[in-house]
C-alpha cells in the first residue's frame, strides 16, 4: 500500500509552525510497513487543498490529511475534501451534541462557529475525537481512501494511535511490525564505530544506523517482522553483536548523563564539581539527567584568574576537585580546567581530574572551546571519565 501525507495550514507555509505532524505520520506509516512517497504542505485554501487531495489520490491508495478542521472560517479542510469527492457536506446533530457536551463540561459557551465542526462530507465515516471538538473522518471511493485528522499535534497523535493504526491492521491487513531500539555509545570516534560495525550497517534487516551528537553516538537498530516478538528477537541478536564489538564504549538504551546518575545512585556516591570555565560544561551535561540533584552536592564555577599551561591546568583541576569534595563532604570530586590559550588550530588543552576515596584520575585532551559544540565535547569527556570509574568500581 502506498500513502501520501498532506499537511494543511497557512502557518506551516509561513514557517511559523514546524510541520511535525507529517514527520510523526511518516514514522508511524513506515513502522507499519506502508510506503510514503510524497508529503505535501498546503495553505488554508479550498481550491488548493482540493487539488492536492485529487493529485495525491491519483498516485496513492491512502492519503492522510492533518489540520484545518477548526471552527473558524479559515479552516476549510472539510469543504475541500467534500469537493475532492464531489459530495456535499452533511450536518450531523449527534456531532453537534457531542461538541455542545464538551463545551458544557468545560463550562464554556459554545460559539455559533462550532456548528461548522458538525459537518462532514456525505458518506464519510466519522472518527470521534474525545481530545478536541473537531471530529476526524475517513472517506473513500474507487480512487482510494482519505483520512482527515485534526492539526493539534496531541489530538492528531491520539487519533492516529487509537483509530488509524487499528484501521490499518483490521481493515487493510497491515501486519508488519517495525521496532527500533536506540543505543548510546561514547568514547570512540564515529569512524571507528563505523568500521567496527560496517557489516551490520550494510544489512537489510535489522538495519543499523549511527548518528553523532557531540562525541556521543546514537546507534539505531531497526527490525521488521511479522510479530512484535520476532522483531524484538532480531534486535536483541544484533545488539549482542554490537556489544561484543564496542565493549565498554557501548552504554545501552540510556544516555551518558542518565547512566552516570544511575551509577552514582546504585553505588550510593555523591559528587561535587569544580568548573574552571564559566560555561560549566560538566554541569550542563549532567543536568540532562532528571534525578541528579540527590547525588550532586555542590558546584563551584571559578574561571581561571591567572595564566596556566597544560600542567598547571591539570594541577588546578585536581586541587579544585579535591577542594569541592572537602567542602561539600562528597565522595567524589570532578574538576575541569582549560589551559589559558588555544593553539594555532584553535584547540585548548582541557584538564580533567577525578578525586575518589582511594586516589585520583587525570586526563588532558584538546577541545575547541570557542564553540558550544566544543564545550559539549569537553563535558562529555568529563562525564565519561566519571562513568568509567563508576563502571569499573561496580564490576
Ligand atoms: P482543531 O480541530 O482542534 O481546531 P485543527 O484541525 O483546526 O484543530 P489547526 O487549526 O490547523 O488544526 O491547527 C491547530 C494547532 O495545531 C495550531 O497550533 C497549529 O499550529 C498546530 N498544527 C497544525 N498543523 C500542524 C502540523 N502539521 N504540525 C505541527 N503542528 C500543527
Ligand atoms: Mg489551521
Amino acid at each position: 500500500m502506498d500513502a501520501e501525507i498532506i499537511a494543511i495550514g497557512s502557518e506551516l507555509l509561513l514557517g511559523v509552525t514546524i510541520d511535525t505532524n507529517s514527520a510523526y505520520i511518516a514514522r508511524q506509516l513506515a513502522a507499519a510497513g506502508v510506503n510514503v512517497y510524497r508529503k505535501t504542505v498546503v495553505g488554508d485554501n479550498t481550491e488548493r487543498i482540493t487539488a492536492a487531495i485529487r493529485e495525491a489520490l491519483g498516485r496513492a491508495d491512502l492519503v492522510i490529511c492533518t489540520g484545518g478542521l477548526g471552527p473558524t472560517l479559515d479552516d476549510v479542510t472539510r469543504e475541500a475534501v467534500a469537493a475532492a469527492f464531489d459530495r456535499p457536506l452533511e450536518f450531523h446533530q449527534a456531532l453537534l451534541d457531542q461538541i455542545a457536551a464538551r463545551f458544557a463540561a468545560m463550562n464554556r459557551p459554545m460559539s455559533e462557529s462550532n456548528r461548522r465542526q458538525a459537518y462532514v462530507p456525505a458518506g464519510a465515516r466519522i472518527i470521534p475525537n474525545p481530545r478536541g471538538t473537531a471530529p476526524a473522518f475517513l472517506i473513500e471511493d474507487e480512487r482510494g481512501t482519505v483520512i482527515v485528522l485534526p492539526g493539534v499535534p496531541s489530538e492528531m497523535r491520539y487519533l492516529f494511535e487509537t483509530e488509524v493504526i487499528p484501521y490499518l491492521r483490521n481493515e487493510r491487513g497491515i501486519t508488519t511490525v517495525i521496532l527500533v531500539r536506540t543505543l548510546h555509545a561514547v568514547g570512540l570516534g564515529e569512524s571507528v564505530i563505523g568500521e567496527r560495525i560496517a557489516d551490520l550497517m550494510q544489512q537489510a534487516n535489522p538495519t543499523v544506523g549511527i548518528s553523532a551528537k557531540r562525541a556521543r553516538y546514537e546507534l539505531r537498530i531497526g527490525a521488521r517482522a511479522e510479530s512484535h516478538a520476532e522483531a524484538e528477537a532480531l534486535i536483541t541478536q544484533t545488539e549482542a553483536i554490537i556489544r561484543e564489538r564496542l565493549g565498554p564504549y557501548l552504554l545501552g538504551e540510556e544516555e551518558l548523563p542518565v547512566v552516570v546518575a544511575q551509577l552514582l545512585r546504585q553505588r550510593k556516591l555523591t559528587l561535587a564539581l569544580y568548573e574552571g570555565m564559566i560555561q560549566a560544561p560538566v554541569l550542563q551535561a549532567l543536568l540532562a539527567a532528571p534525578d541528579i540533584a540527590a547525588q550532586l552536592r555542590g558546584v563551584e564555577i571559578h574561571p581561571l584568574d591567572r595564566p596556566a599551561d597544560e600542567q598547571a591546568a591539570s594541577d588546578l583541576a585536581a586541587a579544585g576537585a579535591s577542594a569541592v569534595a572537602d567542602r561539600w563532604q562528597s565522595d567524589l570530586g570532578l574538576g575541569v580546567q582549560p589551559a589559558t590559550f588555544p593553539n594555532e588550530q584553535g584547540f585548548t588543552a582541557v584538564a580533567f581530574a577525578l578525586i575518589t576515596p582511594t586516589g585520583e584520575r587525570r586526563l588532558t585532551r584538546p577541545f575547541d572551546l570557542r564553540s558550544s559544540e566544543g564545550r559539549e565535547f569537553a563535558g562529555t569527556a568529563a562525564l565519561d571519565l566519571l562513568r568509567r570509574y563508576l563502571a569499573e568500581e561496580s564490576e
